[in-house]
């Protein structure tokens, strides 16, 4: 399977548990399986990815990567908040004179 670079990725890592349902697999009276898996949003719901094969490394970067980006976002947007409320409050200083 060819490695696609993934750059960004929004969502949380968790684990998931599960029986597969064999009644001869380990599961059916042990522990059950652990996978990693992404739960991001889509459409306002909740999705999820189990990572089986994913390289779980290169997950955690593109989510830390998207995180970071998140925070300038941000950062940038709250800038231009202050940058408007002072020039509103600077134009209603100059209409009362
Ligand atoms: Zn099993």
């Amino acid at each position: 399977m060819p490695r696609r670079k993934i750059e960004l990725l929004r969502g949380t890592l968790f684990v998931l548990r599960r029986k597969c349902g064999k009644p001869t697999c380990r599961c059916a009276t042990g522990e059950p399986h652990e996978t990693a898996a992404l739960a991001y949003p889509a459409g306002g719901r909740t999705n999820t990815i189990t990572l089986t094969h994913a390289d779980l490394a290169a997950v955690r970067a593109a989510l830390a990567r998207y995180e970071a980006a998140r925070v300038e976002l941000d950062g940038a947007a709250d800038a231009g908040i202050a940058a408007l409320r002072q020039s509103m409050a600077e134009h209603r200083v100059r209409a009362r004179r």
